[in-house]
């Protein structure tokens, strides 16, 4: 069986908040998932060195090019994460289907998608509204201090 998380990441792939705004959004956000039993649920902060894949995983279905607007195959994608481990330093990459450079953040994925160097997820959400709520995902980019995106993924 594989894991649900529920992310959230700012709009800019290289941004990372302040280490104690990220405890602060940590605290938020065990409030509004709370996990009675601690077991099932779990809640992760991250600060990646390079730019980072957080990506839908298995949920992805299309991924479209933001220059020409053919679809990218998905198996490119999955090659480049696969040489990559999903980690980039460039916020660019060539798309194989006009090969040109497109921003990594630009592509259009199917579900959401995205890459950042600063992940809070909820893997595993025990709350039955499993998504961040509009209003939550704008009081964590509060707390932050940048806007956020939300991720939905099975990995
Ligand atoms: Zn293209």
């Amino acid at each position: 069986m594989s894991d649900f998380y529920v992310s959230l990441i700012p709009t800019d792939v290289n941004w990372q908040p302040t280490s104690k705004a990220a405890a602060e959004a940590e605290a938020y956000v065990r409030r509004v998932f709370p996990d009675p039993d601690g077991v099932q649920q779990d809640v992760t902060v991250e600060f990646y060195d390079r730019i980072t894949a957080v990506d839908a995983g298995e949920n992805i279905q299309r991924i479209t090019c933001p220059r020409c607007d053919h679809d990218i195959p998905l198996d490119w994608y999955e090659d480049l994460i696969e040489q990559t481990e999903g980690e980039f330093d460039s916020p660019n990459v060539t798309v194989p289907c006009c090969d040109t450079a497109a921003g990594l953040d630009a592509l259009k994925f199917d579900w959401p998608s995205g890459f950042a160097r600063f992940e809070i997820a909820v893997a595993n959400p025990v709350r039955g509204e499993y998504e961040f709520t509009a209003d939550e995902v704008g009081a964590v980019a509060a707390i932050l201090g940048h806007p956020l995106r939300q991720i939905l993924a099975h990995i």
